[in-house]
């Protein structure tokens, strides 16, 4: 017999407040799963042809002010489980926050793990998006990771089994799996070092990014060889509006939301005159690495 659902569905429940940018429309229908045997047993009960998309943290997400009219299922308080194997692995379910991850490594005695610390998002966001910096990347340290398919059922796969790149990450023979959870490898080292080096990376993030105004992190991702925040500066665009949103003063990469008074629809267009204006000075095709999804207004 069918296990009854354990978790809480929201109807058109507005993303503003899940989303870090502070903006956009609403979801028709908003998933909060209780846990991962919750969110299978969900899943083997959704149609088939419903549009569903996973959401973490929401701090590289904006679904347009039109709204997304499909299921968004919500990770972060359902897929918590972050341990330590016997084999010396570390088992991570996808809701966890990725500086957690970074912590745990630390206070384990592991190394590799610090740059997580930096991006805050689930670790299902940092795998789906490949997620890294300061010269880490989320994939270096997969093993295996346990995807769920559409159908509910539970799936190991390994590195091999993906394609991965600079910010994407995707499977090479199939398209309607989610991530889980993930079994990760660090080396072992000094790990108040790893401690040592979180919070000088931490430090360095506050006094470089505008982290005290609504915003998704970096906007596009760096062309081969150059930094987009150093074209869209040199482009004379820092502190450019439209509507409430604005180019970061800060980071030129990075567009805020001062108050959230800005809808999806005026930052989607203030990304869309940074391409313009960088592809007419420079030639230079800017590349967008925070995801858009959903209906314009
Ligand atoms: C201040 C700030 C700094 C940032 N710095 C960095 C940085 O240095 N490096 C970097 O790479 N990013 C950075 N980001 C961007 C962002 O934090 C990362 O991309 C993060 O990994 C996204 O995680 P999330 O849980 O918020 O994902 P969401 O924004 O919720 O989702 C992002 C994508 O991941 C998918 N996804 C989420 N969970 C799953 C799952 N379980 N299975 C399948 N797909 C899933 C979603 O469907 C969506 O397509 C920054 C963001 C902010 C706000």
């Amino acid at each position: 017999m069918a296990e009854t659902l354990r978790g809480r569905l929201l109807e058109n429940e507005p993303m503003a407040g899940h989303v870090s940018w502070r903006a956009g429309g609403a979801v028709a229908k908003a998933y909060f799963p209780a846990d991962l045997a919750d969110l299978a047993e969900f899943l083997r009960r959704l149609r088939p042809d419903e549009p569903m998309m996973m959401v973490g943290l929401g701090s590289n997400l904006l679904v347009r002010d039109g709204g997304f009219d499909g299921t968004m299922i919500f990770t972060h308080a359902a897929l918590g489980v972050l341990r330590r194997e016997e084999d010396g692995s570390v088992y991570v379910e996808t809701g966890v926050a990725s500086p957690k991850v970074a912590r745990f490594a630390a206070n384990n005695g592991m190394v590799g793990a610090e740059f997580l610390a930096g991006i805050p998002g689930t670790f299902g966001g940092a795998l789906a998006m490949n997620a890294g910096c300061h010269g880490g990347e989320t994939w270096n340290f997969v093993e295996r990771v346990l995807m769920l398919t559409r159908r509910g059922d539970y799936l190991e796969r390994t590195r091999d089994d993906f394609a991965i790149g600079y910010r994407h990450v995707g499977l090479k023979n199939a398209t309607d799996e989610v991530f889980a959870a993930a079994w990760l490898r660090f080396p072992a080292g000094d790990g108040e070092l790893a401690r040592r080096k979180i919070t000088e990376l931490l430090e360095k993030r506050m006094a470089s990014q505008p982290l005290d105004l609504p915003n998704a992190g970096s906007v596009f991702r760096n062309p081969p060889g150059d930094h987009a925040a150093r074209l869209i500066e040199a482009a004379g665009l820092k502190g450019i509006t439209e509507g409430g949103a604005q180019v970061s003063e800060k980071h030129a990469n990075f567009i805020v939301n001062p108050g959230g008074a800005a809808s999806a629809g005026e930052i989607e267009r203030l990304i869309g005159r940074i391409q313009a204006e960088v592809r007419e000075k420079f030639g230079v095709e800017l590349v967008r690495e925070v995801r858009i999804v959903g209906e314009a207004a």
